[in-house]
Formats: C-alpha cells, sequence, structure tokens
C-alpha cells in the first residue's frame, strides 16, 4: 500500500525554554514538566532519517518553542536538515528578544523569520526587516487565552494547516498539545489527535482534526482570534 504524507507543513517544538513568561502564553502547560526540553540532535537525525526513507518532503518547517533561537542545536540542526532536502524551506517564528544572535549569517539560514514583536527590540527588529526581506515582524497582543471551551466556536476556521512535533510524538496541529493540557486533560484522553513518530512514518493518517473542546480554546481558530483582535475576548472570567 502506498505511503500517506498529507500534510504539507510542520512546526516544530524546538525548546520550550524562554526568555519571556507572557501570561497569554499557550505552551506554559509544557513548562512545569521539564523547563529545559529541547530538541535532541538525535532526534533531528531519527526523523531526517524516516523523511528520507520515506521519501516525505514538506514545503516548509517552521521552529517554535518556547523560543527556538535558545535552542542549543538550532544551527547545527538546521544546516543539516537543509542540507537533507526533506524541506523546501525552513522558517522560525521568534520573540525578538536575542537581537544579538541574530546576525546576517544566522538570518541566512533561514527561508523566513517571523518575528513576534513584543516591544522589547522593535526598532531593531524593524531595521533587520527592512535590511533583510525575509523577516517579517508582527505585532503581539497579548491576551490570556480561554481554558474553557467558548460557545459557538465551531466550525473553527483553522488558520493553521500544519502537524506539530513534539519529541517524539506527532499531533494533528501544533495546538493540539497545548489545548489538551491547557482544559487540564491528558494525551491519553485524546488518543486521535496524536500519534508515535514511528506510526506516523508508518503512514498512521491522523484524522479527525476538528475537535469541538480543543478548537473552542484555540488562538487559530479564526472566530477566536476576529474577538480577541477586535477586543471582545479579556480572558477567563471564572
Ligand atoms: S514569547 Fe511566546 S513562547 Fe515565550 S512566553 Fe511569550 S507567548 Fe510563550
Ligand atoms: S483550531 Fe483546532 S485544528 Fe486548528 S490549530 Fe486549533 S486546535 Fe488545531
Amino acid at each position: 500500500m502506498g505511503r500517506v504524507n498529507p500534510h504539507h507543513a510542520v512546526s516544530v517544538f524546538v525548546t520550550d525554554m524562554c526568555t519571556l513568561s507572557c501570561q497569554h502564553c499557550s505552551q506554559a502547560m509544557f513548562r512545569p514538566e521539564d523547563a529545559h526540553w529541547q530538541w535532541s540532535m538525535e532526534d533531528v537525525e531519527k526523523w531526517i532519517y524516516a523523511c528520507e526513507v520515506l521519501s516525505h518532503a514538506y514545503d516548509f518547517i517552521i521552529y517554535t518553542g518556547g523560543e527556538p533561537l535558545l535552542w542549543e542545536n538550532i544551527v547545527p540542526a538546521t544546516r543539516l536538515i537543509r542540507s537533507s532536502g526533506i524541506t523546501k524551506e525552513i522558517r522560525t517564528f521568534t520573540n525578538g528578544t536575542i537581537p544579538e544572535l541574530m546576525t546576517g549569517e544566522f538570518l541566512g539560514l533561514f527561508d523566513q523569520v517571523r518575528v513576534s514583536d513584543y516591544g522589547h527590540h522593535s526598532h531593531i527588529m524593524e531595521g533587520l526587516q527592512y535590511h533583510y526581506k525575509h523577516v517579517k515582524v508582527f505585532p503581539i497582543q497579548q491576551t490570556p487565552l480561554p481554558s474553557q471551551p467558548l460557545p459557538h466556536m465551531l466550525p473553527a476556521n483553522c488558520t493553521c494547516d500544519r502537524i506539530g512535533i513534539m519529541g517524539d510524538k506527532v499531533f494533528h496541529c501544533p495546538n493540539a498539545y497545548s489545548n489538551i493540557l491547557r482544559l487540564g486533560k491528558r494525551l491519553e484522553d485524546y488518543q486521535d489527535l496524536w500519534c508515535n513518530m514511528d506510526e506516523y512514518h508508518s503512514g498512521l493518517f491522523i484524522k479527525d482534526r476538528y475537535t469541538q473542546d480543543i478548537c473552542s480554546i484555540c488562538i487559530s481558530n479564526k472566530r477566536i482570534r476576529d474577538l480577541i483582535i477586535r477586543g471582545e475576548y479579556g480572558g477567563d472570567t471564572t
């Protein structure tokens, strides 16, 4: 039977460490489990090997976290992934708080650098955006996300079409894990939203993308995002 690879892009959680501690952080629930978690070179090599064996090829991968620039393997791993040819593009998020790392040589490793601008070094980020066209700066609105499902939020009009990878697990979307934790639930409660890396590379198709409670607290649900942008959601009231 032919291999199934329905996903064109991947978000990879490369570290849960961060330079900030935002109230609205959708990934905050990771940190109490392991405050210094990093994607190891061994896991990177295993992932590349599996992609090569199975001819998986993505349009882009994007690093997320935490703050990806704190990932100790970011330079060697990015070079390795690029030379492997398993993805057309490599992108990264950053919160723009470590401008000293964002040298021309470092920025040259990426096809796109998406800066979530928290206002710490806005003038530097604007300068980088001016000089490097693949640096994109987005101002961030810091609103706490709901911890309980909001009513009437489906269909989700999801703005995210990527799967998520964290360590040896593959999630049907990058927000599934954090949303499960934010609901106070366990991964085992949502077996259809994730699988192990080996299962994924064996062709297990992750389905059931939209899930009532998970999508009804999610920042990638366009209905929720619009509420926040319009200032009509100010955080949990309970
Ligand atoms: S910068 Fe991003 S990852 Fe870091 S604490 Fe804030 S929202 Fe979370
Ligand atoms: S809206 Fe649903 S499918 Fe989309 S990223 Fe959020 S949890 Fe995932």
